[in-house]
């Protein structure tokens, strides 16, 4: 459609980013882009408009900015999912698999109250990792994860699939095989 080609012409592809034989998806050129940029989060978020969202919960870089305008447009709050130590209150921690081995990420304990309603955004979702481990930290304040949303998808990876397996319903805009 014109929607995902005018997201698609403002992505680049960067080629051998950050190693020797990965295709990285850089989204920077999509935010620089003032029409794409409003384009994709009026997309992201229009389910959602007159539902009582909570949360936005924006996975920490890119993550950020997605959420901030999501928040901004849904009159949500917004809540940082930081890699470790970053954060300055009392956190809940969770690991997380990487491409190469494990890193961690956390979320303040009070960022989030039982039972509200939150979704988790993050600009691509590969193998899933990343999201999975987000997941886990938002139920285990008590969040109703009303979905996980995406810019991009890259099937292949299976990562949407490992969020619909954990009961998420996935939104995404983009894929490349
Ligand atoms: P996953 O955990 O394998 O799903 O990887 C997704 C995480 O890695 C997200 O936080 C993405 O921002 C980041 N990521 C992986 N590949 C790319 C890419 O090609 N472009 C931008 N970010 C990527």
């Amino acid at each position: 459609s014109n929607l995902t080609d005018e997201l698609e012409a403002s992505i680049r592809t960067i080629k051998d980013y950050p190693k020797p034989g990965i295709l990285f998806r850089d989204i920077t050129t999509l935010l620089g882009q003032p029409r794409a940029f409003r384009r994709a989060v009026d997309e992201l978020v229009h389910p959602y408009a007159g539902q009582q969202i909570s949360k936005i919960a924006g996975i920490e870089a890119r993550g950020f900015i997605l959420g901030g305008a999501m928040a901004h447009q849904l009159s949500a709050g917004f809540v940082p999912i930081r890699k470790k130590g970053k954060l300055p209150h009392e956190t809940v921690r969770v690991a997380y698999s990487l491409e190469y081995g494990v890193d961690e990420m956390e979320m303040h304990k009070d960022a989030v109250k039982e039972g509200e309603s939150v979704i988790l955004v993050d600009d691509l979702i590969a193998t899933g990792g990343t999201a999975e481990g987000a997941v886990k930290l938002l139920r285990q304040m008590g969040a109703n994860i009303v979905a996980a949303c995406f810019v991009i998808d890259l099937p292949d990876l299976g990562g949407r699939r490992k969020l619909e397996d954990l009961g998420v319903q996935v939104r995404t805009l983009i894929e490349y095989p």
